[in-house]
Formats: C-alpha cells, sequence, structure tokens
C-alpha cells in the first residue's frame, strides 16, 4: 500500500494507474477506521481495480468546534488496518493541501435535503461535506465512490452533488455493520464509556421496534411510540423522523416503499445517528 501525504504524490501515483487503464475507487473517511469502514473498502476492491482511501478529518464539515477537536484520531491504527484490508493507495492530506487560500468553494442549492434532521441540527454540516467530498473527486476522479448507509442523509446529499454538476462518478451505498449488540459502528463509539456503550444499544433498539409497528400504524404513530419507547433511556433524544427516502421529507399518513426511520441522539457528550428501512425500497 502507497501511504501518501502530498496531492502531487498522489496525482502522480494515480497517473501510473490510469496509464494501466486501471479502474479507480475512493473510499473518503475521517479515519479512526473500524470494521464498518473496512466494509466499504471491501465493496471497493470487489468493483474496481485500484482502492483509494482518504484519512481527513474535515474541519469544514463541523459546526461544534469541541466535536472537531475531540474527533478520535488513530492514524497507526488506520494505517495498519488499510493495509491488511488490501487498500491500494491511502491519502492523509493536511488541511492546507486540501484548502488552498485561492480556491473557490464549490455553491450547490441542497434544497430541503439540508433543512432537515442533520442538515437542522448541525447547521453548515452539509455544506462541508459537500466541498470536502467535491474537492477529493476533483483530485482522485474515482469511476466509483463508496458510502455507508450509516449517513443516510449524506448518500442523499452526494448523490444530488453528482447529479447537479454531472460528476463523471458511479456512488454506491453500503450497509450499515453493526456490533452483535445491535449498534452501529462508528469512530464516535470510541467516545463512549462501557455504560454508555450499553446505554447506546437503545439506538437501534428503537429503530427495530418501529419496524415491528409498520403493519398497523402510520408514520405518524409510528413515530409517536417509537419517540416513547426511546424516552425510557437515558439518552437525549434529537430526532426520531421517518422519511421518504428520496426526498428526506418526513412521512405522515402513508407509507412509502423505502420508508426509512432516522434517529440522532446525544449518550453522555457524544451525539450517534443511526438508522433503518422499514419498508423495502423495491418491494
Ligand atoms: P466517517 O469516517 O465516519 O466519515 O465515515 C466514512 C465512511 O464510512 C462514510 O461513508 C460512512 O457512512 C461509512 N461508515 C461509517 N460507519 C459505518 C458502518 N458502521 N457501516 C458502514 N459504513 C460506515
Amino acid at each position: 500500500m502507497k501511504i501518501i501525504k502530498s496531492i502531487s504524490a498522489l496525482l502522480e501515483a494515480l497517473d501510473l494507474e490510469r496509464n494501466l487503464d486501471k479502474s479507480i475507487g475512493f473510499v473518503p473517511t475521517m479515519g479512526a477506521l473500524h470494521e464498518g469502514h473496512m466494509a466499504l473498502i471491501e465493496h471497493a476492491k470487489a468493483k474496481a481495480d485500484v482502492v483509494v482511501a482518504s484519512v481527513f478529518v474535515n474541519p469544514t464539515q463541523f459546526n461544534n468546534s469541541a466535536d472537531l477537536t475531540l474527533y478520535p484520531r488513530t492514524p497507526e491504527n488506520d494505517t495498519k488496518l488499510l493495509e491488511t484490508h488490501g487498500c491500494d493507495i491511502a491519502f492523509f492530506p493536511t488541511v492546507d493541501e486540501m484548502y488552498p487560500e485561492e480556491r473557490e468553494t464549490v455553491a450547490i442549492d441542497l434544497g430541503p435535503l439540508e433543512t432537515v434532521m442533520e442538515g437542522k441540527f448541525r447547521p453548515g454540516h452539509f455544506t462541508g461535506v459537500v466541498q470536502v467530498v467535491h474537492r477529493f473527486f476533483e483530485l482522485v476522479r474515482p469511476e466509483f465512490a463508496f458510502f455507508g448507509q450509516k449517513d443516510f442523509q449524506q448518500v442523499a446529499v452526494i448523490r444530488h452533488m453528482v447529479n447537479s454538476l454531472q460528476l463523471p462518478v458511479e456512488i454506491i451505498p453500503c450497509p450499515t455493520l453493526r456490533e452483535s449488540s445491535g449498534l452501529a459502528m462508528s469512530s464516535r463509539n470510541m467516545r463512549l464509556s462501557a455504560d454508555e456503550r450499553i446505554e447506546a444499544e437503545h439506538i437501534y433498539r428503537t429503530l427495530s421496534y418501529a419496524k415491528t409497528l409498520v403493519s398497523n400504524h402510520s408514520p405518524t404513530e409510528v413515530t409517536e411510540l417509537a419517540t416513547r419507547f426511546f424516552a425510557t433511556s437515558s439518552m437525549e433524544l434529537e430526532y426520531f423522523s421517518i422519511v421518504n427516502p428520496d426526498t428526506l421529507m418526513p412521512l405522515t399518513d402513508n407509507w412509502v416503499n423505502g420508508a426509512t426511520a432516522c434517529i440522532a441522539a446525544y449518550c453522555g457528550e457524544v451525539r450517534l445517528i443511526d438508522n433503518q428501512e422499514l419498508i423495502p425500497y423495491s418491494l
């Protein structure tokens, strides 16, 4: 595996691969890697000739400076994991190279995608996500890019960006990897105490409970019942929302294919998100 820290070295390495007609699969990450990230690497290996992973804690997508400071950073372990999972190029850029002063930021109207759920509670977050992913796409020029369904809204935002700008990259969403308890794997789980980790399992329990209610209740009713169920834990709920998977608009009276329950909650100081498809996308 090539470990690359500068843009010039990245472009050189990618040129070598492109000259051999190799397709490029790209997995952007913020590091503190775990098996969930490695599943994306495996998907990328199955689809593309060369797998590039980036490890970059993008400051522009954090609306809370404490969250940015406390975000876990484990570069040595990240390198080891990427290497053992067969990643070809690991790219660890610096903030200065990613965002040179003279560079203009891409501007895209995200419409309602930016004002619901994560967009509502983390203002500016998706502008930062679009900025960094666009920058990476420009540098890596991948044929395929792999994103986790765990960040459900992020997938919708990236797809919207790719469609708006007509970028020549296929976005491939990958299923969420979970601990055996159901807790979605996340870099932020490293910040949970042993007790909090057990408490956090209530997030997936709530999503699973919601799924059992679908056949007898409307989306509004499921939202109410699941919110009440969640309240039996000591976590602080930010939102529980059942949405249309394409528009991310909340569902009220009627179900649609792909209806998905999304949740965000604080477990102690740590903000966790998760989601669960309640109705299969294509029946
Ligand atoms: P992050 O490092 O948290 O920005 O995540 C990088 C990529 O890994 C994103 O596309 C995430 O959606 C994805 N990811 C994070 N956790 C998981 C998981 N448990 N299962 C699958 N993909 C994940």
